[in-house]
């Protein structure tokens, strides 16, 4: 399959909302719906919404698609409810991707639909003791093997099933469920995947309404106000009750995903109090100040993940900025292979360099990561066929030499092209006249964050939870049962 969507780089995760609302008109799906589309750039592999009745059965609709081809008007009336809970997803795809779409719907002693972001590093133990336990699964995805944990728990109310469930689950998940009459979220004590809280405006005199969801994102498109972070293993509990947090584990080691600034998240979304985009710019001047390029001419964005950090990168050089590369806005995955024809004339189907800016011109190009490195390779040779008389690249992360372990899925070590190599044998590989990346110090002073409280292990190699080796170790084991990552 031939991937437009993006570039070579990580696969975004997935992204989750979940919504109690039994005063808004039945409109709980629509809200999803409109969450989950602001939140398609996390995973467009398939969609999915469960919603309900106070009281009533649960109702799932999960397709492979984006979120505006999976739903039809119809679909949405037909979830009609008081709550709901949303998911989309990036996948590996295979014969047996629908069945690894979410939400995740079990009726095993409790009845309850549920949305993951993560991995859960323990999978294989988990679904072992399951299924001696007489469970049986329907997909192999680690998301079922946690709603199956939680649907046949023994406790009276699934919040006390979550907190029990919440000391063994290993891994990253940022988890969103739905029983008859509540929904319930909840973060991996490390915090690894962001889970934020909203609150949508009262309608007359009936109660604060809430919902849940990976980015601030989610909330804006629906008139929602961002309250804060769901704190990393805290629970929250939507129900007529009202709203019910309760901190499960404390005081662990934080590691929230590095990242999500850099990366995955949306510009527009708000993490550890700043909008993304002002975060991403920053890391583009302290790029400047660390690794300027003497003689450029001119700051060329790989658009669009590499625009914020291009602006800041002018505005710290003091270089003029323009738009070399454009790239087709309206991509989607195709199965069209292109044959050979097309492949010799190097297909331009995500970026057209633009002669007329960058011809004759020493131009200094800004993206924000490279993995495997075959999209930078093709845009260097473009913009060189183009007419650029030198190409500098300047990346807005350090080099990513290691792979994610907690729900992000890159290519193995070996497929890195910063594996093994100096950075002057990445730049060769490149075809690029020079190449400098971002350091790990420069990317915590632009996020104003703190080392010890986040992830950085697919740049370092430091893992930052127990067992995670233990989880690289089971590789071989995992392709015998093998487990879909959410
Ligand atoms: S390894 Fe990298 S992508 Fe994975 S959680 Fe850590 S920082 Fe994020």
């Amino acid at each position: 399959m031939t991937d437009l969507s993006g570039r070579d780089g990580p696969r975004d995760e997935c992204g989750v909302f979940g919504v109690f609302a039994p005063d808004a008109q039945h409109e709980v799906s629509k809200l999803t719906y409109y969450a989950l589309y602001a939140l398609q750039h996390r995973g467009q592999e398939s969609a999915g919404i469960a919603a309900a009745d106070l009281g009533g059965h649960l109702l799932t609709r999960r397709e492979l698609g984006l979120v505006s081809q999976v739903f039809s008007e119809h679909d949405l009336r037909s979830l009609a409810g008081d709550l709901a809970v949303g998911h989309v997803r990036y996948s590996t795809t295979g014969s047996n991707a629908w069945e690894n779409s979410q939400p995740v719907h079990r009726s095993d002693r409790v009845e309850l639909a549920l949305a993951h972001n993560g991995n859960l590093i323990n999978a294989v133990e988990l679904h072992s003791e399951l299924r001696e336990a007489g469970v049986s699964f329907r997909s192999t995805s680690d998301s079922e093997i946690m709603a199956a944990l939680l649907a046949s728990h023994p406790a009276e109310r699934i919040e006390d099933a979550v907190a029990e469930a919440l000391g063994r689950l290993q891994g990253a998940y940022s988890t969103v469920l739905m029983t008859e009459d509540r929904v319930v979220a909840f973060r991996d004590p490390a915090g690894l995947r962001p889970l934020v809280l909203g609150v949508l405006p009262a309608a007359g005199d009936a109660p604060e309404r809430y919902c849940v969801a990976s980015e601030s994102c989610a909330f804006d498109i629906i008139g929602a106000r961002h309250v804060r972070d769901v704190r990393p293993g805290e629970l929250i509990s939507l129900s007529a009750d009202g709203i019910e947090t309760r901190q499960v584990v404390s005081g662990a080691r934080e590691a929230f995903c590095l990242f999500e600034y850099i990366y995955f998240a949306r510009p527009d979304s708000r993490m550890n109090g700043d909008v993304l985009q002002a975060a991403r710019g920053r890391m583009g001047e302290i790029l400047a100040r660390e690794a300027p390029a003497p003689g450029g001419e001119l700051v060329v964005p790989v658009p669009d993940s590499g625009t914020p950090a291009a602006r800041g990168f002018a505005r710290a050089s003091g270089l003029p900025q323009d738009d070399g590369l454009i790239k087709n806005r309206y991509v989607a995955r195709t199965f069209i292979q292109p044959g050979q024809e097309l492949r010799k004339h190097g297909l331009r189907m995500k970026f057209n360099p633009l002669p007329e800016i960058v011809g004759g011109k020493r131009i200094v190009v800004v993206d924000d990561s490279i993995v495997r490195g075959n999209t930078t390779r093709q845009i260097v040779q473009m913009l060189r066929e183009a007419g650029a008389l030198e190409v500098h690249m300047r990346i807005s992360a350090p080099p990513i030499q290691h792979p994610c372990h907690y729900g992000v899925d890159m290519s193995t070590r070996e497929e890195m092209v910063a594996h093994g190599r100096t950075v002057d044998e990445i730049a060769a590989e490149l075809g690029a006249d020079s190449l400098a990346y971002l350091s790990l110090e420069g990317v915590y002073e632009a996020v104003r964050g703190e080392r010890g409280r986040h992830c950085d292990a697919c740049f370092s190699g430091d893992y930052p939870l127990r067992n995670t080796d233990g989880a690289q170790h089971k590789e071989a084991f995992e392709r015998e049962l093998p487990l879909v990552r959410a």
